[in-house]
């Protein structure tokens, strides 16, 4: 696809339009709730709401990723995830600001050490998309970015010999680019205990264009295992340009595994998990985690229960292989684990 227009502050040499391509494609990212609702079709009616929510929680969703929603319809599971809405103004009882205890974890700023043998680096505060049922939509990103605590980080990482596996999430990780990226392995490299790279990510799945050549090539020059962890909640978020995408990474040796959030009115019925799994597998990526959605301030409105996921995720495992049954787990502060239900 070739880019409409050049923002100032990126290079206009020509040569260079594949590397930074996703740059423009995330730039242009749409940022106004009108903007939103004209291109969609939708009620004006839902602006007053939509702009009193963006600024809790700003609105931001990548034109790839509008395109595959259906114009005027309000119930559209892909909307839902990223529509602001009045509801998420409205403080609830038990949900809270940081609902899995991130912070009471924090070793270092920027890096998270909970469970044996992994621990998890903050990399960056952006996104490519923002999702309104995020558990880090509050997460105090300025005081926790690993960015200028590098050193401090990778120090903890070397005296810590259980950790094998280092997982890079945020934010989102592959919004950095490949030479920020680069200098976190080259760091990573020296040390000799760790032998996996995790990489939590939703950017293939909302910004196709991010997997490039200089994206492959980063990953084709790690020796370790890579893992990538995706983020997609629906089979409606795979089309054409995700599926060549997650064909790249596969044909790199990249593990696929995916996790989704278990959300109202988004994936919150057996047919819709159903078509997920198989939707992932034709793509060379098995369902990992559904999550129950962390009880996080202005998303009590995606708030799926116990009772009925454990239902859900029963009624898939009749219907589908083991491997394409995702385990159903929940987080609690202070545990050894995420928490399987089911
Ligand atoms: C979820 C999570 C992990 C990864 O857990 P797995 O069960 O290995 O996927 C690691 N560290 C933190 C802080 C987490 O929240
Ligand atoms: S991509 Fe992940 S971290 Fe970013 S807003 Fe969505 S759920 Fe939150």
């Amino acid at each position: 696809m070739i880019p409409r227009s050049v923002p100032p502050c990126q290079s206009n040499d020509a040569t260079e339009w594949p590397a930074h391509h996703w740059q423009t494609a995330l730039a242009s990212a749409i940022r106004q709730p009108a903007e939103l609702l004209s291109y969609l079709e939708l009620p004006e009616s839902l602006l007053d709401a939509a702009t009193a929510a963006s600024e809790s929680f700003a609105l931001r969703v990548p034109k790839a990723y509008l395109h595959r929603i259906e114009k005027g319809n309000i119930n559209d599971p892909l909307l839902q995830q990223i529509l602001p809405l009045g509801s998420e103004l409205i403080e609830s009882k038990q949900y809270s600001y940081d609902p899995v205890g991130d912070l009471d974890s924090v070793e270092i700023p920027g890096l998270l050490h909970k469970y044996h043998g992994r621990a998890l680096i903050i990399t960056t505060a952006a996104c490519a998309v923002h999702c309104r049922y995020c558990f880090r939509r509050h997460f105090p990103y300025q005081e926790n970015r690993v960015e200028q605590n590098w050193q401090q980080a990778i120090d903890y990482i070397r005296q810590h010999e259980d950790i094998h596996e280092v997982i890079l999430s945020g934010g989102d990780p592959l919004s950095l680019t490949e030479s920020r990226l680069k200098k976190l392995t080259d760091k990573l490299l020296t040390i000799p205990h760790v032998h996996t790279l995790r990489i939590h990510t939703r950017l293939p799945i909302v910004l196709p264009e991010r997997v490039n050549n200089e994206l492959l090539d980063w990953l084709n020059s790690l020796p370790w295992k890579i893992v990538m962890v995706l983020h997609c909640n629906h089979a409606n978020e795979i089309d054409e340009a995700v599926a060549d995408a997650l064909q790249q990474l596969h044909q790199h040796s990249v593990t696929l595994l995916n996790q989704s959030v278990l959300l109202a009115r988004v994936n919150d019925n057996a047919g819709a998990l159903i078509k997920l799994s198989e939707k992932l597998f034709s793509n060379h990526v098995l369902p990992y985690y559904l999550h129950m959605l962390d009880k996080v301030q202005g998303a009590k409105h995606f708030y799926v229960n116990q009772d009925t996921a454990t239902q859900l995720i029963n009624e898939v495992r009749q219907c589908l292989p083991g491997y394409l049954v995702p385990k159903l787990v929940i987080e609690e502060a202070g545990k050894q684990s995420k928490t399987a239900l089911a």
